[in-house]
């Protein structure tokens, strides 16, 4: 049986199911999860999704006041989906159990690190998104998509792709132009993602900026926030998203570091340019990730954390000088 028939078979045996997916969610997490639940709706399957905290600035997806923020003990679902989650561990400390516990579950990812740990797996790390990938399931369940999945995928696609420059396929326009044909408003979910902002991201955004240094020979822009930051502006989950790649923007950078401080530890993003692998770096610390965008988290001081980074990445830089 195709990894798509036996997705159909896993829906079509459940009444009831869960969509999980990773911690901070972003664009593609959110999307593919509203998206997704939409879809498995017109199947008549009660459908929840569970996000402890979700960023405000992901509102404008229809479906995102129904996101359940808490789950009862003694929920039950037949099925468990993983949307845009590479392993277990970033499926966190609230969805990890719920995956551990339900008894079928699937995964549905792009990430070329990705575990296959569901019992079906389908893993195309060829595809721009995890919500690209979502339209090839919803054919396979003859769902059609409409306005309100249309917005959500589209979303997701917009946002992985960093506005459709990488990770892009043929495909992926196919896909896109299928869903304009829903009626969508492009402007206004470019807007959404990409320009609309809040004066507490701002102000995140200048002190990481006021912090920035740029190391070996500005080939690596490195920069920062602390968590006394985030109370001083009163920031919200996922309002840090974004400012690694102003480091990735200047002129001779390869890679760009960004640490954010997390529970006694950094969160470390990672994005180059154009030769450094970064997916590297990250599977080598239990992260993951793509090649030119991962993330990982170090448990450890702030300086051990920089110089850990910046000599694994000095050493990918050295390998390209030979
Ligand atoms: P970001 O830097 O935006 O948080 O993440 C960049 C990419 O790396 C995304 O595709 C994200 O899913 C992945 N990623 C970020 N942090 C982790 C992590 O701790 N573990 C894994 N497996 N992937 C991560
Ligand atoms: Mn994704």
């Amino acid at each position: 049986m195709s990894i798509l028939d036996s997705i159909k078979e896993k829906v079509n045996e459940a009444n009831s199911i869960l969509i999980l997916t990773h911690e901070n969610p972003d664009g593609d997490a959110v999307g593919s999860s509203l998206g997704f639940m939409h879809g498995l709706r017109k199947l008549e399957k009660k459908v929840d999704v569970f996000i402890p905290v979700a960023n405000k600035m992901y509102s404008f997806m229809p479906g995102f006041d129904e996101i359940k923020t808490e789950l009862a003990d003694d929920a039950e679902y037949d099925l468990c989906i993983s949307l845009d989650s590479s392993d277990l561990d970033r499926l966190g400390s609230f969805g990890r159990p719920w995956f551990e516990k339900i008894k079928n579950t699937v995964v549905i990812d792009h990430h070329i690190t990705n575990q296959n740990f569901g019992d079906v797996n389908y893993v195309n790390a060829v595809a721009s998104s995890t919500c690209q990938n979502i339209i090839v399931v919803l054919a396979a369940l003859d769902v059609a998509i409409n306005k309100d999945m249309a917005v959500c995928i589209y979303s997701g696609m917009l946002t992985d792709t960093g506005g459709f420059r990488y990770n892009v396929q043929p495909e992926t326009f196919e896909f896109v132009a299928m869903l304009l044909e829903t009626g969508i408003d492009i402007a206004k979910i470019y807007r959404n993602l990409f320009d609309l902002t809040t004066e507490k991201r701002t102000r995140l955004l200048g002190r990481a900026l006021s912090r920035l240094e740029l190391l070996e020979n500005g080939k690596i822009a490195f920069t920062y926030v602390t968590n006394e930051d985030e109370h001083e502006f009163e920031n919200e989950d996922g309002d840090h998203e974004g400012i690694v790649n102003y480091g990735r923007n200047i002129e001779g950078v390869e890679v760009s570091i960004f640490l954010r401080e997390k529970d006694g530890g950094y969160k470390v993003s990672l994005r180059s340019n154009e030769y450094v692998d970064v997916s590297r770096i990250a599977a080598k610390y239990a992260g993951g990730g793509h090649l030119k965008a991962s993330g990982l988290e170090l448990k450890m001081s702030f300086d051990q954390a920089k110089d850990l980074l910046v000599s694994e990445i000095k050493g990918q830089l050295k390998e390209n000088e030979k």
